[in-house]
């Protein structure tokens, strides 16, 4: 029997508030020692779990066992008596509706391990079992458990008895507990099953189709079997929202009502294609960054930050990887997939942070910056996850000019996987940078370096070139336009004007970009925009569609409650749009490049 034993039960679903036992066999007999982590592996932010510790007790053969807090997140208790099983009791509040720690109410409960359980400390190794217990029965007498802790007696889908391997293991399985809808499929033998909570009316059966096919996808990258016996989506549905969180076998994701697709719906929309995508990415991180783990996170330290200079590979190369295997598996068109890659470059180039920012220096500063974004983050900051994907989409295209198409981003991913992932080694910082050389047969070291450490736009459009691909910029031509495609039905081709800020629909500004005619002005984000030349101030959109470049406007504004003018002298808008168009007058050698960087042959991409 494990000599660790929690019980989790949703005690108190209107209150929020799990209670866990944790029972301890053989405890330090100088006084065991608990920690709760302050940050869950995928989401680098210092969270501080411990703060929803709302009560803690101890006891220790039948008596009460002085327990107390020792730091932020470590409580200590006394030494019990000699043989004695020591039990701590707690609860926690669990009110938080994201991937990334645990939520109760009347209609489910979902939870992260490192949100609600604690670890004792030197024994983090040990195998243990995990209880789950159902609610109140007048709350929960129709619920399941959806989650990849292996059963240890509880039937499948049922409350009872589960258990981990060691610590690490039982808080990456996260457990939905509710009246979920199940879908379950089959990727080349293994068994994979979507659970959805939440109200919607997706299609299940479409769901079940489509992510199939990705799924597929990834494990022929890597290579069959996967390296897990299950896999399990747990998705949650709300009004609005957006996020996901990769485990070794499972995910959580959070999606919008409207990104699953309706029963019937003919042509994936939009939303439903940023769904998939969401998926994707979460499904391609089983391997990139649950296996092949940078080694800085082997083993992972969740007491304090781990710092890393690599995420820009394992979010950016994940991200790269997510939308490309929808088209390569057919859920997208080659122009679709274009136009993403459009708006994803337009992303990237309308953030001046890109000229400040490395991707590893974001990847490492991500607990500061990336994760702590204010008003200036488009200034200061490159996200690794979107220049990171470019990143990707540069060193997979570098790699295919440099070996005529023989090697590909594709190679150095099982690379990774064959030396890193299957061997359980942590990838040094450099490593990945230095298998682009060996696997091109040349030495590119230079240009690898300017693509990870450097603050230069890419070199897109040359490599784009080589697969057929033109890359184009172009001035934007209003708010709405993400870019990807040369023009906007309706759009007026007269050169815009630029102002250099966002506002929202309340006329505050929420972003000043750098080097702008806003900020030259003297404006800043937080300013209240009052009047424009006298008159009450509409959206910048108005203003911009009624002013030519080098039109000076009167601004009046509000700074917290004090009123100040200004002048600003609009500029014409700078070419930070992109969009990629297929290069009929390129030769048959860049159009077999393009047909086997997006894996389909040229009639199926019609
Ligand atoms: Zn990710």
């Amino acid at each position: 029997m494990d000599r660790l034993r929690y019980r989790i039960a949703p005690l108190h679903p209107h209150a929020h508030r799990f209670e866990v036992r944790l029972a301890i066999e053989d405890p330090d007999p100088l006084g065991v020692q608990v920690w709760m982590p302050v940050w869950v592996p995928g989401s680098y932010l210092i969270r501080e779990f411990a703060r929803h510790v709302v009560c803690i007790e101890a006891s220790a053969a039948g008596a009460a066992l002085p327990i107390e807090k020792i730091d932020k997140h470590r409580w200590r208790c006394a030494p019990a008596p000699a043989g004695a099983i020591v039990e701590i009791r707690y609860e926690v509040y669990a009110w938080d509706l994201s991937v990334r720690a645990a939520h109760l109410d009347a209609t489910h409960a979902y939870f992260n391990g490192s949100a609600v359980f604690l670890a004792v400390a030197g024994r983090e190794h040990e195998p243990c079992a995990v209880e789950i217990l159902p609610p109140p029965a007048q709350i929960g007498a129709q619920w399941r458990v959806a989650t990849t802790l292996p059963r240890d007696g509880a039937v499948p889908w049922g409350f009872g008895a589960y258990r981990a391997a060691d610590y690490d293991s039982l808080i990456d399985h996260p457990v939905e507990c509710g009246r979920f809808d199940l879908v379950s499929f089959d990727v080349l033998g293994v068994e994979h099953h979507v659970a959805i909570t939440g109200r919607h009316r997706g299609d299940l059966s479409r769901i079940a189709i489509d992510l199939a096919r990705v799924c597929r996808q990834h494990i022929e990258l890597f290579g069959a079997p996967p390296p897990f016996r299950q896999y399990l989506f747990l998705v949650t549905v709300v009004g609005e929202g957006y996020g996901g969180l990769e485990h070794r076998d499972s995910t959580s994701l959070l999606c919008s009502r409207d990104d699953l697709p309706r029963a019937g719906e003919e042509t994936p929309g939009e939303r439903y294609r940023g769904f998939l995508g969401l998926a994707s990415h979460e499904y391609f991180h089983a391997w990139n960054v649950k296996r092949i783990r940078p080694e800085a996170f082997a083993p992972i330290d969740l007491s304090r930050e781990a710092y890393t200079r690599q995420l820009w590979a394992f979010e950016g190369i994940t991200s790269y990887y997510d939308d490309l295997a929808l088209v390569r598996c057919g859920l997208l068109r080659e122009a679709e997939y274009l136009e993403m890659l459009g708006e994803t470059i337009t992303r990237v180039r309308r953030g001046h942070g890109r000229l400040v920012q490395s991707v590893a220096e974001s990847s490492f500063d991500a607990w500061v910056k990336f994760y702590r974004a204010d008003e200036n983050a488009s200034n200061a900051i490159v996200s690794y996850y979107t220049k990171g994907s470019l990143v990707a989409l540069a060193l997979d295209l570098m790699l295919r000019e440099a070996t005529g198409g023989a090697r590909s981003l594709d190679d150095l991913m099982r690379r990774l996987w064959r030396e890193h992932g299957l061997e359980d080694l942590g990838v040094p910082e450099g490593r990945i940078e230095q298998l682009v050389s060996e696997l091109a047969g040349t030495d590119l070291s230079a240009q690898v370096r300017a693509l990870v450490h450097g603050t230069g736009d890419l070199p897109l459009d040359v490599l784009l070139a080589a697969v057929g691909v033109r890359l184009g910029l172009r001035p934007a031509f209003g708010e709405a336009d993400k870019g990807g495609r040369p023009r906007l039905t309706g759009a007026t081709t007269a050169p815009r004007a630029w102002f250099g800020a966002r506002a929202g629909a309340d006329g505050r500004l929420a972003v000043v970009h750098e080097d702008s005619p806003a900020q030259r002005a003297g404006l800043s984000a937080g300013d209240q925009l009052v009047a424009f030349d006298g008159l009450r101030a509409g959206g910048l959109e108005a203003l911009l569609g009624s002013r030519p470049p080098g039109c000076v406007v009167e601004v009046h504004a509000f700074r917290r409650d004090e009123l100040f003018r200004c002048e600003v002298t609009l500029e014409a808008a700078p070419a930070d749009t992109a969009f990629l168009e297929i290069d009929d007058q390129a030769g048959d050698a860049a159009r077999q490049a393009r047909a086997a960087w997006l894996g389909r042959s040229e009639a199926e991409r019609a």
